[in-house]
């Protein structure tokens, strides 16, 4: 628990939150100013800023309940589809320093943009450099 976390204080219920889910490490509730209707936002229940700070079984719960949620969400604002999404980090523009995936329902027509469209203008990347990056982040991995 973080003191000034509004997403801890929801989870401890010290403010009140429209939830949708809950189990022992996650909660899913309502976001406060939807991007549209059933927009659901779901965050471990322990504070952690962003996914690289989760403890694996935290992502695994967060995940399990992302996966489950998401046809319940679209189905009940009967929506076509969903984005879902996490800002992960101040220059990602998260706004809240705890680990939240959104859960946006879409609509045929709803003028919104695929997840393509938020990191901007793409780079050109030469086949060279795509090989140098691809080989960095496999040697990351343990
Ligand atoms: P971020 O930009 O950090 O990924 O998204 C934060 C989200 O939290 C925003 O979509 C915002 O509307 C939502 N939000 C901010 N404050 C509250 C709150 O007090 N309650 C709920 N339910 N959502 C909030
Ligand atoms: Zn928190």
């Amino acid at each position: 628990m973080s003191e000034d976390c509004i997403f801890c204080q929801i989870v401890d219920g010290e403010i009140p939150g429209r939830v949708v889910y809950e189990d022992d490490d996650v909660l899913a509730f309502l976001d406060a100013n939807p991007m549209a209707p059933g927009h659901t936002l779901v965050v471990p229940k322990a504070h952690h800023e962003t996914l690289g700070d989760l403890p694996e079984a935290d992502g695994s719960a967060v995940f399990a309940a992302l996966h489950r949620l998401a046809p319940l969400v679209e189905d009940a604002v009967d929506a076509d589809a969903s984005t879902v999404a996490f800002n992960n980090g101040e220059a990602a523009g998260q706004e809240i320093p705890h680990v939240h995936g959104h859960v946006i329902p879409r609509f045929e027509g709803d003028g919104g943009g695929p997840i393509h469209v938020v990191a901007g203008s793409r780079p050109d990347l030469s086949d060279d450099e795509l090989d140098a990056i691809a080989e960095d982040v496999a040697n990351r991995v343990e």
